[in-house]
């Protein structure tokens, strides 16, 4: 996954538009410890500019990733749809210049691309906002079944304080 240079550092103010699309099935294995699977090739698309001695990159990926919700266990993808902007420049004038550097006349994106993608998946995947989860009960999907099981939700301090009272 690289951005060819060549033309725009020929010149400053020299813009060129570049699409990717590709396939990483199983190259990103881990965010928090879940398996990652892009079920879609991954969609780069935009430009790079020479401005000022410094190469700007300008790009939106889009792809879908399957995940697990959270609350109902099944399996459900979850769109990613991002924009990000980085700069980057051949070589860095001190440590603290929050810039990304390039080798010869190409930029490789991978890594960026997968940081931007898992930096937009959610932290509590839900296959909707308003799953119902599993009966803690029976363990059914209450998405699919109504299964009727009845929790008693006892709150323990509540029962203390209760006896407690009944006693005098
Ligand atoms: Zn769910
Ligand atoms: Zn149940």
């Amino acid at each position: 996954m690289k951005v060819d240079l060549i033309d725009v550092l020929k010149n400053e103010g020299e813009k060129k538009t570049f699409l990717i699309i590709e396939e990483i099935e199983n190259e990103i294995t881990d965010f928090f410890g879940e398996k990652i699977k892009a079920i879609l090739p991954i969609k780069v698309s935009g430009y790079v500019i020479n401005y000022e001695g410094k190469i700007h990159l300008q790009m939106n990926i889009k792809t879908k990733i399957q995940r697990i919700c959270s609350r109902c266990l099944n399996y459900y993808n979850e769109e990613i749809d991002v924009s990000a902007n980085y700069v980057f420049t051949k070589e860095l004038q001190n440590a603290n210049e929050d810039l990304k550097t390039y080798d010869t006349d190409v930029i490789y994106i991978k890594d960026i691309v997968l940081d931007e993608i898992t930096s937009q998946m959610s932290m509590k995947p839900l296959c909707s906002e308003d799953c119902k989860g599993l009966c803690s009960a029976c363990g059914s999907n209450k998405n699919i079944t109504d299964c009727k099981c009845v929790i008693k939700e006892i709150d323990e301090r509540l029962e203390i304080l209760k006896n407690l009272l009944d006693k005098e």
